[in-house]
């Protein structure tokens, strides 16, 4: 039976710096689901990019003397190089000023247009540059700062288009109601609370106020308001492969949920789509317990963490000690802790040691092409697993799968063969005796180092390619592996103690 489909995104980020923690968060998460479900052999589409239009990339490139083309050219490259830097195996990078992404959005507002879902109004509110969203005033905090940003607001009265979104407040709390996944259940009461008074909402800038959007196709006079833009991406990165439609996991941080979870699929309902399955939102860091800030000097850079310690390390940091959804806090203590007692102590060294005592007490390169090995007891609860990320992953269980890997998968699985070895202590054995046992550690280690390719894919591929070959999770047997391997390598350096 084939498996099904998983489309994967992220949210598109603004271009006006590089990637940040936050976005290298939301990145690292979606990549590890994507890397899993392939693993799993369910066709998977992994889609990130920037968002290129509106007011502050505008404003950005007129402060930096360029044009807003020139700026999201050099932001669009700096994005895909973190990327890559960072390991990150999308399928697809979309850029909003990308003439398909832009067709699109042209078809969809002509669609919603002629459903009558679109009007023309005046629109006056408090508008955040940064948000690029105009806030109510009982949103904003005293002062009529920006819940988010803490900075003033400015009160703007302009000609504009708005959409229907409250005709579709009951149709939403149906889907809401019949797909219990939808929201994410922290979040939940608020988003519940806020569709109480669900207003229509404003779609569109006037181009003499801002010139750098997609313009209406009923109205070339006004550009389209980023949020209508920027979710289509969800759409237009597709391209030609609307058979991954509708999106399956949709991550973000909390800040952007009310657009994805009330306005997106409003505008789908209307254009007449398919709606997405699941809303997942995370929430924000702070770094040592201080809220992160260029004045405190605390700003954590992921590239620059990457690169002291290693991408794996910031990988297995973000999706093993953050509380997931909640609010966390980024300890750089607990960071160095992580890279030197947990990757280098508990999983590192196990590699090494496993491959050095195999070539110095069985003292063969050679491995005989013998089949499937008998396993001992203490690993047959390994495959247990393997079941388990399975059960896991068809459910679309993402807050259960985080802990599961951190606990089950690494600490208990890669623990398991550390206790085999020092319970069975086979550098003190016959080369007779220690064969046996180390053939047993090793196919176990080949086994859960298998099923942590989407934690660790840099560690593990590395594994892998010195081993001359590369299992996938789905088609994994516990006792299979090791009679495939092409090599055992005389040494395995994975991790670098970081002082
Ligand atoms: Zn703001």
């Amino acid at each position: 039976m084939a498996k099904p489909k998983r489309f994967i995104t992220t949210p598109i980020y603004y271009p006006n710096s590089r990637p940040h923690i936050g976005s290298a968060y939301t990145t690292i998460v979606a990549d590890f689901f994507a890397r899993l479900y392939r693993e799993l052999a369910y066709g998977t589409y992994f889609l990130t990019g920037v968002d290129e239009h509106g007011e502050k990339i505008q404003k950005a490139a007129e402060a930096k003397g360029e044009t807003p083309q020139q700026l999201v050219d050099e932001m669009a490259s700096s994005f895909k190089d973190a990327w890559k830097r960072l390991g990150i195996s999308y399928n697809r990078f979309i850029r909003t000023t990308e003439k398909s992404h832009e067709k699109l959005v042209r078809e969809i507002l002509m669609k919603v247009y002629e459903k009558g879902d679109i009007y023309k109004d005046v629109y006056e509110g408090y508008y955040c540059v940064s948000c690029e969203r105009y806030y109510t005033e009982k949103e904003l905090l005293p002062g009529l700062l920006c819940p988010y940003h803490h900075k003033p607001v400015e009160k703007k009265r302009i000609d504009a288009y708005f959409f229907r979104m409250a005709k579709y407040r009951d149709e939403l709390l149906a889907y809401y109601r019949e797909n219990p996944q939808f929201l994410p259940p922290k979040y939940k009461e608020e988003i519940l609370n806020k569709m109480k008074d669900l207003k229509d909402i404003c779609i569109s800038r006037p181009v003499n106020q801002v010139s750098w959007g997609i313009r209406l196709p009923f109205d070339e006079e006004h550009v389209a308001y980023v949020w209508f833009d920027a979710l289509l991406n969800y759409m237009s990165g597709l391209d030609d492969k609307m058979q991954f439609w509708p999106p399956d996991l949709q991550f973000m941080g909390k800040d952007i949920l009310w657009f994805h979870a009330v306005l997106w699929p409003a505008m789908l309902i209307s254009a007449g789509f398919a709606l997405p399955k699941r809303e997942i939102a995370h929430g924000f860091l702070t770094v040592d317990g201080k809220k992160m800030s260029k004045s405190l000097g605390n700003v954590v850079d992921p590239l620059e963490m990457a690169e002291k310690y290693s991408a794996d390390t910031l990988r297995y940091y973000l999706l093993t000690k953050l509380p997931f959804g909640d609010d966390g806090d980024f300890s750089r203590a607990v960071f160095k802790e992580a890279h030197n007692s947990e990757l280098l102590g508990h999983y590192g060294n196990l590699a090494n040691r496993l491959v050095k005592l195999w070539h110095r007490v069985a003292g063969k390169a050679e491995i005989e092409q013998e089949g499937k090995l008998a396993v001992d007891e203490c690993f047959a609860k390994l495959e247990s697993l393997k079941a388990k990320i399975e059960e896991l992953a068809a459910s679309n269980d993402v807050e259960s799968l985080l802990p599961f890997y951190a606990n089950d998968v690494f600490m208990d699985g890669v623990g398991a063969i550390n206790a085999y070895l020092n319970e069975k202590e086979p550098w003190r054995l016959e080369p007779s005796e220690a064969e046996p046992i180390l053939r047993q550690a090793l196919e176990a280690f080949l086994y859960v180092s298998t099923l942590l390719k989407p934690l660790l894919p840099a560690s593990t591929s590395k594994i892998f390619s010195s081993f001359g070959y590369e299992p996938c999770v789905s088609e994994l047997e516990l006792g299979a592996t090791l009679s495939k391997v092409k090599t055992i390598p005389k040494e395995l350096f994975l991790f670098k103690r970081v002082e």
